[in-house]
């Protein structure tokens, strides 16, 4: 395994790093108080590119692999949960089943306006009664001519509000329960029977504008259909496979940000009459947060490398996710801890953090999800 990073990729991290720290976090209370980024950070975010990480240059994207993707993600997940899930789903679940599986002529279209930040994008799977087993999914695409009727409902689709065009998952084939019987759609929200549903309030995730997406009757041309009929199962498992990477990554960061956090405060809180950062307790805190946040890097670099190199990686991708996910949990526990009741106050970024922290775990493939998949691997 080559652990050298390009010279280029270098670059980009560096210049995220830096655009994170001089315009995201400063700006954090703000997207927190009103729901959403400021237009002013969007087009800085448009401006950088960031858009179109992963998407090829011949649709204006930077082009950049799984490796380098990976490494940038870590940037990006040291931001505000909305700015790294923006940024996440336009590199990845938003565009990665068009980049793989889209026409030529659908590509041409869509890609360029994905890359340049124009056209927001969203990918809607789950549903009131299939979230882990996707197929169980009841939404259905029946064709009548020269279009499909989709009927059905999505959740928790996260940029549902502000999406301009979504790939949906529905069902082609009358038999439920089956996975061979479902295909992937292109929809836009201007289609007559398309309309958003119910906002979902969580836990944290403000600036997501994630919502109910219902289908009724909505006509989707035959054009917009992704790939072959009856494949959209295997689309979403593959697109959902090589995104654990940089969800991984994405993990990383904020660990990584928590941890710098909580040796700054370490140093400066001062009982007893010296900083707490003295005391053999807080130091095997944060012994401990350095070391899982570093394992579960290791894992994450040696998946992405693998992936890169085109290389069977689906239990490594699972692992990296599952790893790094739960070290996030574990490393924002401790940050709340080292930093005491500042770290439980509203107004001091650690609290909010750690509620991010928490979906981890949950979305694109459950912990559980991710164990399953290892240990299939395990007994194969
Ligand atoms: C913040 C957020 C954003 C999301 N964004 C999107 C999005 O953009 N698009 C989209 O389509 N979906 C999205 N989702 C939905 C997400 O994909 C699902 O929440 C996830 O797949 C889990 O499904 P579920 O919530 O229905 O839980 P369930 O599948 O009901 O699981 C409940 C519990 O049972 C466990 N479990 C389930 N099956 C098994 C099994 N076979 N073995 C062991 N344990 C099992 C789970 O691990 C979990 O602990 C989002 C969810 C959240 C919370």
């Amino acid at each position: 395994m080559d652990f050298s990073i390009p010279e280029e990729i270098q670059q980009l991290r560096q210049t995220l790093r830096d655009f994170v720290d001089r315009a995201v976090i400063p700006l954090e209370p703000s997207i927190e108080a009103e729901d959403r980024i400021p237009d002013s950070l969007l087009r800085q975010m448009r401006e950088m590119g960031l858009f179109g990480i992963t998407i090829p240059q011949r649709f204006g994207g930077l082009g950049i692999g799984p490796l380098g993707y990976a490494l940038i993600s870590e940037e990006v997940g040291r931001a505000h949960g909305a700015v790294r899930t923006l940024i996440g789903i336009s590199n990845g679940i938003g565009s990665k089943i068009l980049v793989s599986f889209g026409t030529s002529a659908q590509q041409d279209t869509y890609l360029p306006r994905m890359a340049s930040g124009e056209l927001a994008t969203a990918l809607a799977v789950s549903e009131p009664g299939a979230g882990s087993d996707v197929g169980a999914i009841r939404t259905s695409a029946e064709r009548q001519g020269d279009a499909y009727v989709l009927n059905g409902t999505k959740h928790f689709i996260t940029n549902a509000a502000h999406a301009r065009l979504l790939t949906v998952l529905a069902r082609t084939s009358k038999e439920h329960g089956t996975r061979s019987g479902m295909s992937m759609f292109l929809v836009t929200p201007d289609l007559p029977g398309f309309r958003l549903g119910r906002r979902h309030e969580t836990m944290a995730g403000r600036g997501c504008g994630r919502a109910e997406v219902v289908l009724e009757d909505c006509r989707v041309p035959a054009a917009n259909r992704i790939g072959e009929e009856g494949r959209g199962f295997q689309m979403t498992m593959s697109c959902l496979q090589e995104g654990r990477v940089a969800y991984a990554a994405m993990c990383l960061g904020l660990a990584q940000r928590l941890l710098e956090m909580s040796a700054d405060y370490a140093r400066q809180r001062v009982q007893f009459g010296r900083p707490i950062a003295e005391f053999q307790a807080i130091q095997f805190m944060l012994a401990d947060m350095a070391s899982s946040i570093y394992a579960a890097r290791m894992a994450t670099y040696h998946a992405a490398w693998k992936c890169e190199r085109n290389e069977e990686c689906a239990q490594e991708a699972s692992m990296a996710k599952l790893l790094a996910s739960e070290a996030a949990g574990k490393v924002a526990d401790s940050a709340v801890q080292i930093h005491g009741a500042m770290g439980y106050a509203r107004d001091y970024a650690v609290e909010r953090m750690y509620r991010e922290a928490r979906v981890f775990r949950i979305a694109e493939g459950t912990s559980e999800i991710q164990r399953g998949i290892i240990a299939r691997k395990v007994l194969e």
